[in-house]
């Protein structure tokens, strides 16, 4: 797709801080973290938004998703459980879809922001 951003970044025309390719996906820092661990796990295919997907995108959306906390692991921000009780550690996962959803790069993506309270960011 011309002129976006992340289809650039994953066909290697602009960098990025990648930490992760495969051939469904590209995961890499956020420009502007929010938090001190924020990347972005990115389909190659561009689809705009999470609302375009359809049942064919269930795979991806499934490894984009279990794909979150292998690597937010490795980024440092692993949720460990203690069995029964609350844990510690973690992440926020999140999709921003549209414009009243915060939305500014219209091929879809999803954030993963770990560190202290993530949520106290500004997204
Ligand atoms: P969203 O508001 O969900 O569309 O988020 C877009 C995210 O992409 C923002 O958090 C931006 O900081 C991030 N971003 C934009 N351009 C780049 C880039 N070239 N490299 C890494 N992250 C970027
Ligand atoms: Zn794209």
């Amino acid at each position: 797709m011309d002129n976006c951003i992340f289809c650039k970044i994953a066909a290697k025309q602009i960098p990025s801080k990648l930490i992760y390719e495969d051939e469904d996906l590209i995961a890499f820092h956020d420009i502007n973290p929010a938090a001190p661990v924020h990347f972005l796990l990115v389909p190659k295919q561009h689809i705009e938004t999470l609302a375009d997907c359809q049942d064919e995108h269930a795979a991806l959306l499934g490894k984009m998703m279990l794909l979150a906390p292998k690597l937010a692991r490795e980024q440092g921000c692993a949720y460990v459980s203690n069995g029964s009780e609350r844990g510690s550690g973690g992440f926020k996962t999140l999709f921003n879809t549209g414009p009243d959803g915060g939305q500014e790069v219209y091929h879809m993506h999803l954030h993963v922001i770990g560190g202290p309270h993530p949520w106290r960011g500004q997204r």
